[in-house]
């Protein structure tokens, strides 16, 4: 069951079926989850920046000009450590100023702000919040609202959000990840930002909500590729049904013709057509076999009447001189009828084993090259006797050709026509033998001024048994056998066997063999 074409058929379509759905939904999903943390990110960087913008700002309030706010090339005292200074990207250093009281590095700029410098700081950490919108969106849990951190060049935290995870809060920022790239920790999802003094922010929110809603994305899709893939086997398993069923028709009248029962053929309406091709091959083959049994049935019912002929003549013959005494002439007489019953019942079963050899493929004519005239000469020889009885004129226009093939075969071919020619003649008519080429073959007429075959019989003169006229042939004694034999032998070596005629007028046969 299992190796059955439908079997093979819907497991591929599963197969394939189930592989796109999975390849389908992975793309999807991974493509959508991609998108989902694309969006987070920017997020995230849009309120780094924002952070990191604050952090640039001078502060909006200064009452006192900051001291020492001469700047010298390649140490601005400025805040944000943007514009004239060390370098962008390199954080400001106390070595780039001037030593301290203490002889250590050189105070910050906003540490030497004196009492507004506290203002300013103040100002400026107060100011140090992530965009509102940013909040607000994902404010409705606390779980979910985002979190902050900016440490300071040194590693101080200048401002950290209250939800910030104790476990940021006690990191050093150098022991963070990359900063520019949004990594997971856990179900957040954080992106670390950095200044060009060296100023380090951390903004990250909960994604446990959309890490959800993947979830459920991938159960939706789960559930509903199971069920494209069913309703895709139920149809596969429908449309595998219906191809099958005219094969199964097919086979079902395949296995009701039998040898007695040969007149069956498959319906080939509505069948699909491949199938439909296929249904009239066998029906085609059907026809085939039909006729060679019947030809074969025919054919056994023809050889047994045939042979039963002479078989009951000698032994109604034989039956007949045992009755009673008989005088030696009588015996002799009887004698005789028998030789002749059975000379004919040989020279029919040696027909019927030269067809049955050319049915099996081993009328294998002995290749020789000769010349065609000579052996129609010796031909006429052997029938010249019976032209003779008969009163029949024999003309002959014999040029020299050369084939390939058995002589012997060949001269009994030609044997048979001119016997039928002399025949199937008119009492004192005649018989015109040609023998010349015809493009590559070897062209043999034999043309009477005979009976003539009618119209219908024409087509069948060559089949076994077959005779126009049944009573002259069993006269002449034919055995329907002579023209059968003709064109096994001549098809043997690879020629062909025609003729025409006209009722009364005569017939003319044509034997083409290639020439050597
Ligand atoms: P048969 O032994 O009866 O002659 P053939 O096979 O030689 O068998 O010929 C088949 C039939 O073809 C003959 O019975 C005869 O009716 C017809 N036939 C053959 N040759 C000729 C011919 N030359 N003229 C007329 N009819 C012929």
């Amino acid at each position: 069951m299992f190796k059955s074409i439908r079997w093979t058929l819907q497991s591929w379509h599963a197969a394939l079926l189930a592989l796109a759905l999975l390849g389908f939904g992975a793309a999807s999903y991974f493509e959508i989850s991609r998108a989902r943390y694309k969006e987070i990110d920017a997020e995230l960087e849009g309120a780094g920046n924002v952070l990191l913008a604050k952090l640039r700002r001078p502060p909006a309030r200064l009452t006192t000009p900051p001291i020492n706010r001469r700047p010298r090339p390649g140490n601005p005292p400025e805040f944000n450590g943007d514009g004239p200074g060390p370098g962008p990207g390199r954080p400001p250093r106390r070595e780039d100023g001037p030593p301290g009281p203490d002889g250590g590095p050189p105070p910050r700029p906003e540490d030497q702000l004196g009492p507004d410098n506290q203002t300013s700081r103040a100002f400026v950490e107060r100011e140090i919040e992530p965009p509102p919108g940013f909040v607000q969106r994902y404010s409705a849990t606390t779980d979910e609202m985002p979190y902050f951190i900016v440490w300071r060049e040194d590693g101080d935290i200048i401002k950290a959000s209250p939800n910030t995870p104790a476990v940021i809060q006690h990191t050093k920022p150098a022991d963070l990840v990359a900063p520019g790239r949004a990594h997971q920790r856990g179900p957040n999802r954080e992106l670390v930002l950095v200044d060009a003094p060296g100023r380090h922010v951390l903004v990250g929110r909960s994604v446990q909500r959309d890490l959800d809603q993947l979830h459920r994305l991938v159960w939706i899709m789960s559930a509903t590729g199971a069920g494209v893939l069913l309703v895709g086997l139920f149809g596969g398993w429908l449309v595998s049904r219906k191809a099958v069923r005219p094969i199964d028709a097919i086979s079902a009248t395949a296995e009701s013709i039998s040898a007695s029962s040969l007149s069956g053929r498959i319906p080939v309406d509505n069948v699909p057509s491949e199938l439909g091709k296929l249904a009239q091959v066998l029906n085609a083959t059907f026809a085939r076999l039909e006729g060679a049994f019947a030809q074969q049935t025919r054919f056994t019912a023809d050889a047994s009447h045939e042979l039963r002929t002479p078989l009951s003549v000698i032994h109604s013959h034989a039956e007949l001189a045992l009755s009673r005494d008989r005088s030696a002439s009588e015996y002799r007489q009887t004698l005789e009828t028998c030789l002749k019953a059975s000379g004919r019942m040989k020279g029919l079963v040696e027909s019927l084993l030269l067809l049955a050899r050319a049915d099996a493929g081993g009328l294998k004519p002995e290749v020789a090259r000769f010349n065609v005239r000579p052996v129609v000469d010796d031909c006429l020889n052997l029938v010249a006797t019976l032209a003779k009885e008969r009163g029949i004129t024999i003309d002959t226009d014999l040029r020299p050709v050369d084939v390939e093939g058995d002589l012997t075969q060949v001269g009994q071919v030609i044997t048979n026509l001119l016997t039928n020619a002399i025949r199937y003649n008119r009492e004192g008519g005649s018989v015109r033998v040609w023998t010349g080429t015809d493009g590559k073959y070897a062209l043999l007429s034999i043309a009477d001024t005979g009976v003539g075959i009618a119209d219908e019989h024409l087509p069948h003169v060559f089949d076994r048994f077959y005779r126009a006229d049944a009573a002259r042939s069993r006269k002449a004694g034919g055995n329907g056998l002579g023209l059968a034999i003709c064109k096994s032998i001549v098809e043997a070596h690879h020629g062909t066997i025609s003729v025409t005629s006209r009722l009364g007028e005569g017939s003319t046969f044509c034997v083409r063999i290639p020439l050597a």
